[in-house]
């Protein structure tokens, strides 16, 4: 059993909390919002008002937060999170952020001897509440090691995909890829739709085909095809169009870093822009089916 510090129980943070406490780990959560850490609270953890509070004595700190900047605020800038943290432990960050500034967590934290992985995930909400996420890990030999069991009890496959940021150049590509493969999906299902298909034909049909993709298998647009789905709940919940654009807009810096030609991850950012300036961007990126169906 380990000490836990957790920080960010939103969306994803909140059931991955919830499956270290399963596993008979110690938890101490801390979010911005009282609701949802009452949420993890109520599932064994412990409360605390304070990121401070939630790191002391912890033998591993996690983080999951929706950007950036907003890491490097926490660790190094506005809360100084790294002063609170003893230099015998392993800072996990989960969230999915530019490979820069897991570089610069990594450093801010090295220079004070704490150890960091960037351990960006992917599975979405549902990966992370059945312990089934995969995680993409950038840091030292010994650290991924250190952090394995952690990781295991919340998800079913640890990657070690390189150095310190390389975790994150990995989950920016795999997005890249999942915008792409949703935007086909929802072009193709409103194709077909708009021919006189029934939907859920369609879908059965094209997963039984060439066409079969992880968007079509378990994250199907088109409302009512997929009980489970966000499509089905309204897009509530999920994966949101503006964390998908933030991914994109990863994407693109790093494409321009390394002079990459990256045309459809630019019209599938192009397109989740203007989804989101259309209001969707607190819905579930899978909403793109929308802008196909000319509701917008
Ligand atoms: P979310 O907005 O639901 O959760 C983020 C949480 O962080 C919120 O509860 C917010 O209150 C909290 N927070 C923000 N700033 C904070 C601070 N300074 N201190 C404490 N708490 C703070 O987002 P999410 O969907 O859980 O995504 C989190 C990260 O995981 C993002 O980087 C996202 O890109 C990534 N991700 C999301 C999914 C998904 O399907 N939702 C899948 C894979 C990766």
């Amino acid at each position: 059993m380990a000490t836990i510090g957790f920080i960010g129980v939103g969306n994803m943070g909140g059931p991955m909390a919830i499956n270290l406490v399963k596993a008979g780990h110690q938890v101490k959560v801390f979010d911005l919002s009282a609701e949802l850490k009452a949420k993890v609270v109520s599932q064994g953890a412990e409360g605390v008002d304070s990121p401070q509070a939630a790191v002391a004595n912890a033998e591993f700190v996690i983080s999951m937060l929706p950007s950036g900047p907003i890491v490097e605020s926490l660790y190094i800038h506005q809360d100084k999170l790294l002063d609170a943290i003893s230099d015998t432990a392993l800072v996990i960050d989960c969230s999915t952020i530019a490979p820069e500034n897991a570089i610069n967590l990594f450093k801010a934290a090295d220079a004070k001897g704490i150890t960091t992985l960037d351990a960006p995930v992917s599975g979405g909400v549902g990966g992370a509440t059945a312990g089934t996420l995969t995680f993409i890990v950038g840091g030292d030999d010994d650290a991924f090691a250190r952090a394995k069991p952690i990781l295991s009890a919340m998800g079913k496959n640890v990657f070690h995909a390189g150095g310190h940021g390389a975790g994150q150049t990995a989950k920016i590509c795999n997005n890249m890829l999942l915008a792409i493969h949703m935007v086909g999906t929802a072009e193709a299902l409103q194709l077909g739709v708009d021919n006189g298909l029934d939907p859920k034909v369609l879908s059965d049909i094209m997963l039984q085909s060439s066409g079969r993709n992880w968007s079509l298998e378990l994250y199907n647009p088109y409302p009512g095809v997929m009980e489970t789905a966000p499509a089905s709940q309204d897009y509530a919940g999920g994966f949101q169009v503006n964390l998908m654009n933030k991914d994109l807009g990863l994407a693109m810096e790093a494409a321009l870093k390394s002079q990459s030609t990256t045309p459809m991850g630019t019209l599938a950012k192009s397109l989740y822009s203007q989804h989101g300036r259309n209001g969707w961007g607190m819905k579930d990126f899978s909403s793109i089916q929308r802008w196909f169906d000319k509701a917008e």
